[in-house]
């Protein structure tokens, strides 16, 4: 998938990995039932599971409930190994939004198995992307919220003030485990609101007030 600005121009940059966070806002956290974890829960997602987030939304048919996780998604744009906090800010090139697809029956076996969750995560479209903004663009560097609607109603409210964990220390720590490279996206959790998607839902996402996408399962 190529990767564009909210102008529509090409960005130059090809998404090799796609670094995800789990269990980054309590709420969800309580929603599901999971426990806080001590140390940051990491899992990735590879390239194949992109698709463009404007086009009609695959999902997995017979595979039990497909949920939405409507994420931030950070673009990074310089390699990132064994970064600080300030270096980890320093390669970010914007913000959009993703989102996290989850097999959540089929999680669900795998998670009391001990197994991992690729089957759930990572099949092919598990991440719907949308085009990304300049970090200059947001006053703090940081955008403050992103919404999920469907169906006309609120299903999520994001919130970056309430991450557990603040984005510079999860870049580093990113950083310091995998190593980051120019194209590769990070998605900083959910909050609370995932639930199933069905064939014509209609979603509206939004991103502060720079990105309103309205699309729809396929
Ligand atoms: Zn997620």
């Amino acid at each position: 998938m190529q990767l564009s600005d909210d102008s529509g121009h090409i960005l130059p940059y090809q998404v090799g990995k796609i670094v995800c966070i789990g269990r980054n806002y309590l709420d969800h956290i309580h929603e599901l039932g999971n426990e806080v974890t001590e140390q940051a829960l990491f899992f990735m997602k590879p390239a194949s599971c992109l698709q463009n987030v404007h086009q009609p939304i695959v999902i997995p048919a017979h595979m039990g409930e497909c949920h939405n996780e409507l994420e931030l998604a950070v673009l990074i744009k310089d390699p990132l190994h064994n970064a600080t906090e300030a270096q980890a800010l320093d390669a970010v090139w914007g913000y959009g939004l993703g989102l996290d697809l989850t097999l959540r029956e089929v999680q669900a076996t795998l998670k009391a198995k001990g197994h991992p969750w690729e089957r759930a995560k990572a099949f092919a479209g598990a991440c719907p992307l949308s085009q990304f903004v300049d970090k200059a663009r947001f006053a703090k560097g940081l955008p403050n919220g992103f919404t999920l609607t469907v169906n006309g109603e609120l299903r999520q409210v994001g919130e970056t003030k309430m991450m557990m964990r603040s984005l510079s220390s999860l870049l580093a720590e990113i950083s310091s485990l995998f190593t980051l490279q120019p194209g590769d996206v990070v998605l900083t959790g959910t909050p609370q609101g995932v639930g199933p998607l069905h064939s014509g839902d209609r979603l509206t996402l939004t991103l502060d007030d720079v990105l309103q996408i309205d699309t729809e399962v396929s």
